[in-house]
């Protein structure tokens, strides 16, 4: 027997299921068809809605954010959140090369260029340390701010992520960032129901995002949200993500070039059943999280958990393989057996279009893009007690 087949067997077991599992697939048994059913009959299924303002309030009561504005989706957030952070075209904006991504995209549609650092093995969030090294050996401060030595580039901002829900050692960077004049951008698309003591993710920072895509904890088909404290950003972001427009019951007057970023109320409608659930797929994921956890534990496979101090929604689960062999074997094995698994995204340094990234070391990204598999982690009705 291989360790491929006990990650199997782990698999069903856990699952109590000889049956397909999927990676990650949305359950929707709760409020979902009553309100999307509600808003089609009030014929108000675009951009303005009462479900609309019910979602970022819901939002904000389950956060702590002082303000949450919805959009589009994850990638429309970021990319807004990083144009109220002053982020100008020809900039650089540090980031991880451990994302998916979205994260690099948002960076580029604001027209400036990520730079990539390396993440800790605890949390596969950014590493503080790597943000420091990055600064201290790359950059320089000047009057106008942080500049890159090598490309004379302004750094403007930081965007380091909660991967798989799993928070990072956000205060370290948030006082990185304010000894170096940037701005930090919170990526916790996937970290809604994660938190650090009793901040939750994404609020520690000057902007945060969320994303409701479908493969997310909480899903409104596609969706996203700025999340702030500040109620003069938050009326800024409002205000840009919906066509800048000047409030008057029939002029067209808009003071901007704006963006249609504005979550439709249908998908609204959705998200706003699916947050009624989310403290309960928390609990479901966490149980799962435990178990996987004892099993993997007694069979010597590492299978990544919470760090300390903090409490993860355990969007995906994951484990750690010996090499990138044992990995394509594992990876083989249970899809073959219609358990859906997944390695890590490809590190985005080595994608064609940030090959020419300024990149802090990266051994950390490599050795974990190499071993790292997604295992399912879905709610689903079969699964533990
Ligand atoms: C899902 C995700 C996003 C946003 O994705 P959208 O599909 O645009 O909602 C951004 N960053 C990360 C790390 C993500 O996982």
């Amino acid at each position: 027997m291989t360790r491929a087949n006990d990650v199997l067997r782990i698999i069903r077991k856990v699952y109590g299921s000889n049956g397909p599992l999927a990676l990650h697939a949305p359950v929707f048994t709760g409020n979902e068809r009553a309100y999307v059913q509600s808003t089609i009959e009030s014929t108000f299924v675009s951009s303005v809605g009462a479900y609309v303002d019910q979602f970022e309030h819901m939002l904000a009561d389950l956060t702590g954010a002082k303000h949450v504005i919805a959009t589009t989706n994850g990638t429309t957030a970021l990319h807004m959140a990083l144009l109220l952070s002053d982020v100008l075209p020809g900039d650089l904006v540090v980031t991880q090369s451990l994302s998916f991504v979205a994260t690099a995209n948002a960076i580029a549609h604001a027209f400036a260029v990520p730079a990539f650092v390396d993440v800790d093995i605890a949390t596969l969030g950014m590493s503080p340390d790597a943000l420091r090294l990055f600064l201290e050996r790359e950059c320089e401060r000047t009057d106008g701010g942080a500049r890159h030595r090598a490309s004379g580039r302004r750094v403007s901002a930081c965007v380091p992520m909660h991967s798989f829900g799993f928070p990072c050692r956000i205060d370290e960077i948030t006082e990185i960032c304010a000894r170096w004049g940037l701005a930090l951008v919170e990526d916790a698309a996937e970290a809604l129901g994660s938190w650090h003591g009793t901040r939750h993710c994404g609020t520690t920072g000057r902007l945060g995002t969320l994303s409701f895509n479908g493969n997310k904890i909480c899903t409104t088909g596609g969706g996203g949200a700025i999340m702030t404290n500040d109620p003069a950003l938050a009326k800024r972001a409002k205000h840009l993500t919906t066509t800048a427009k000047i409030p008057h019951r029939w002029r067209f007057e808009h003071d901007a070039i704006g963006y249609n970023f504005r979550l439709p109320n249908l998908n609204a409608a959705l998200g706003c059943a699916q947050l009624e659930q989310l403290d309960d797929f928390v609990a479901f994921k966490r149980a799962l999280a435990q178990r996987y956890r004892t099993a993997f534990d007694a069979a010597d496979i590492p299978f990544v958990h919470e760090p300390e101090n903090t409490c993860s929604n355990y969007w995906l689960c994951a484990i750690l393989l010996r090499d990138e062999v044992e990995r394509d074997l594992c990876l083989e094995i249970t899809n073959d057996a219609g358990i859906m698994t997944r390695p890590l995204w490809e590190p985005l340094h080595t994608l064609p279009m940030f090959a020419h990234s300024p990149c802090g070391p990266l051994a950390v990204t490599e050795h974990v893009a190499a071993r790292l598999i997604n295992i399912p982690s879905g709610v689903c009705a079969r699964v533990p007690a």
